[in-house]
């Protein structure tokens, strides 16, 4: 594998040549050398060492040729890895180049905020949370608001998202700023998947710095996050956000806004006599919706709030100090606290601009978005927003990434029954646009060491007689369970899934001596908890199905009770298989035989990559045993006509004799129980 992203890095795609510019030059500025894209699909297995076999080549390549590759991956936990422990590792051997962990401005402390907020009284319920998080603040001066160890809700209006850089008198003491700077400077950045989205959203490099090579770690979780970066949402909400502004730039309301306001709110009450779902506005929604965005141009022009012409650069000229500065530099027109929210209000308009012209025509030049009237919750309340969510992001992100031109998108499921082409339509790219698509297998012994059961007689889901279906299968998992004294995860594929099997199991494993457990608290914790309990069961619904690492015995059973079709609930993915059998009866298939092939293009795939996240869940050393357990007979032999492609994703032996696999998973529970 470290040899496929060497030949990304060093473009040696045209007889394996060597690189074709000399380090000096950048690539970035040789058009013929910005034509040569070279994207590559890498799938790595569990235990192939996934992360070194890009990171050695990546230090390598920035080291010999003075380049910059940023990295990017879903979690926390991988950032921290690679940042904490594996470059400062691997830069030990192979020689020095600087690197950085950049994340989203929202992550951040400022400086300036806090100390406003404190004086103001701002959040005045929370003032006495300050004391302890500017303590917490004088040991981190990074300011990542991650590594807070205490509840940091009472913080979200005091994170970096207004900075107006030199303006600012706290700029000495900012960690924002020295985080940013670092990362400007240095040749290897990690960043996470949210801010390469929005800084891919904005061509590449304009939040991170240009750069020269991109590698994509967890890609599988990366659409998602490109998503929503170019996802629109208007809810009632931005009317108090507007008058927040205001107020903090000291400017009275205008008649514009009461028009505006009264506009959205009118919106927002006819909305709510709507039903949540695919949104088809009537003639006064839409009347609505323009007038709202007209008044919209016409309190901005009011304001005289210039549009940012992309985030993270410099606020215009004209946003800051037009006026003589008042005695406090921090007050008045000319101050810093106005600059800040005329800030935000020019960041809100554009956003505002950009959301109503998609309300009112949903289908743009690159895609088509999907508008969709949501209710959103919090513990307190609910309020509707209405969406806009690009049904296809792949056109929206390739131009930034054919734009970067080495691209090395990695995963352990980025492919689907061995097949790339699912994933890589997400990106943008066809797999003959792909100059490498492959699997790099694991080395671990699956044949020898682990078994994938199938019971071919499982009695099938039955909309007409669940009860049946889960007493079943409950009993089915209980004897699984019983023989393994527990170490087993049960990964459901949904609530009412989950919840029928727990108030179907708990008596059951009460009696047997077991510890059933569902997910209650966060997914660190209810591993561990897993972990140190004897004769544990995990139940789970998402979270679990991947990212988790139980090796060991601790972990020797993974049930996985109904193959993971996606929800059909799921308006976006009913809108990409609605789009995409439109283009095949375009080109003249019949409408019956277009929309049939929807099922196997985007549900088989889908379940296929989360089968093979769940299955992956079992073996994580060279040392580990267990059985994956799926009970759903679809997978058996060519039951179906996906049956055998899902089963590609699965790497373990097929057994199908309950009597074989109780034998050994009691041998497995036995050892279990022994070894404590
Ligand atoms: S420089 Fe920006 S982020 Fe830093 S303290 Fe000042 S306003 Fe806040």
């Amino acid at each position: 594998m470290a040899k496929s992203v060497q030949r990304v890095l060093e473009g040696g795609f045209e007889g394996n040549e060597t690189p074709q510019l000399p380090a000096e030059i950048d690539p970035l500025a040789l058009p013929e050398e910005r034509k040569k894209v070279y994207v590559s699909f890498l799938e790595g297995a569990t235990g192939v060492g996934k992360s070194y076999a890009y990171l050695i080549p990546a230090i390598e390549w920035a080291v010999k040729y003075k380049k910059r590759v940023v990295i990017a991956t879903a979690q926390k936990t991988l950032q921290g890895q690679i940042f904490e422990k594996d470059l400062p590792t691997l830069l030990a051997k192979l020689g020095h180049v600087s690197y950085a962990l950049l994340k989203g401005k929202s992550n951040y402390a400022c400086h300036y905020r806090i100390r406003e907020a404190e004086n103001e009284g701002e959040n005045h319920v929370h003032l006495p949370m300050y004391q302890p998080f500017r303590e917490w603040l004088n040991k981190h001066p990074t300011g990542d608001l991650e590594a807070f160890p205490g509840d940091i809700t009472f913080l979200n209006q005091v994170n970096v998202e207004e900075c107006v850089w030199e303006k600012c008198d706290q700029m000495h003491k900012c960690g924002y700023l020295g985080v940013k700077t670092k990362a400007a400077n240095a040749q290897i950045v990690v960043v996470n998947h949210a801010l390469l989205a929005i800084d891919l959203q904005f061509g590449g490099g304009k939040l991170i710095g240009p750069y020269d090579a991109l590698i994509i770690d967890e890609a599988h979780k990366a659409p998602k996050f490109f998503r929503d970066a170019y996802s629109l949402k208007l809810t009632l909400g931005v009317n108090n956000r507007i008058e927040r502004l205001l107020d903090r730039m000291g400017v009275s309301q205008p008649p514009e806004y009461q028009k505006f306001r009264e506009t959205i709110s009118e919106l927002f009450t006819d909305l709510s006599t709507t039903n949540p779902g695919d949104f088809q506005p009537s003639p006064e929604q839409i009347s609505l919706i323009q007038s709202a965005a007209s008044h919209a141009q016409e309190l901005r022009r009011v304001l005289g709030v210039t549009l940012p012409a992309a985030p993270g650069e410099e606020i215009p000229e004209e946003a800051v100090a037009e006026e003589v500065p008042e005695e406090d530099p921090n007050e008045g027109r000319g101050g810093l606290k106005y600059a800040m929210a005329k800030k935000s209000l020019g960041d809100l308009f554009a956003k505002l601009e950009d959301t109503f012209n998609v309300l009112l025509c949903p289908v743009t030049e690159q895609t088509e978005y999907l508008v969709a009237l949501e209710e959103e919750r919090s513990s307190m309340r609910s309020w509707l927003a209405l969406k806009a969510m690009p049904i296809e992001v792949g056109p929206l992100v390739s131009p930034a990434l054919r734009n970067i031109g080495k691209v090395v998108v990695t995963s352990a499921t980025i492919s689907a029954g061995g097949e790339f082409g699912f994933m890589a339509t997400e990106f943008g790219f066809t797999t003959k646009q792909l100059v490498e698509a492959t699997q790099f297998h694991s080395s671990f012994d699956y044949k020898g060491r682990s078994a994938l059961y199938i019971p071919p007689d499982a009695v099938e889901y039955d909309y007409n007689n669940r009860d049946n279906y889960y007493k079943a299968n409950a009993a089915e998992i209980m004897g699984l369970v019983k023989a393994s004294f527990g170490g087993a995860f049960v990964l459901c594929a949904s609530r009412q899934d989950l919840d029928a099997f727990y108030n179907a199991l708990k008596p059951q494993c009460d009696a047997a001596g077991l510890v059933l457990m569902t997910q209650g608290r966060s997914i660190e914790q209810d591993v561990a908890a897993f972990k140190r309990t004897p004769g544990a069961v995990l139940m789970g619904l998402h979270s679990l199905w991947e990212g988790v690492d139980v090796p060991g015995l601790a972990l020797r059973l993974v049930i996985i009770p109904r193959i993971p079709f996606p929800n059909k609930s799921d308006n976006l993915l009913q809108a990409r298989k609605r789009l995409a059998a439109e283009r095949m009866v375009e080109m003249g298939m019949k409408e019956s035989e277009a929309n049939f092939r929807q099922f196997t293009a985007f549900d088989v795939q889908i379940a296929a990559i989360h089968l093979a996240q769940g299955a992956g869940r079992l073996i994580r050393s060279e040392a580990d045993l267990g059985v994956v357990a799926v009970l759903d007979k679809r997978l058996y032999g060519s039951t179906k006509n996906y049956s055998a492609f899902l089963r590609r994703s699965l790497p373990h032996p097929l057994i199908t004799d309950r009597n074989a696999v109780l034998g050994f998973l009691a041998k497995l529970g036995a050892k279990a129980k022994n070894t404590g």
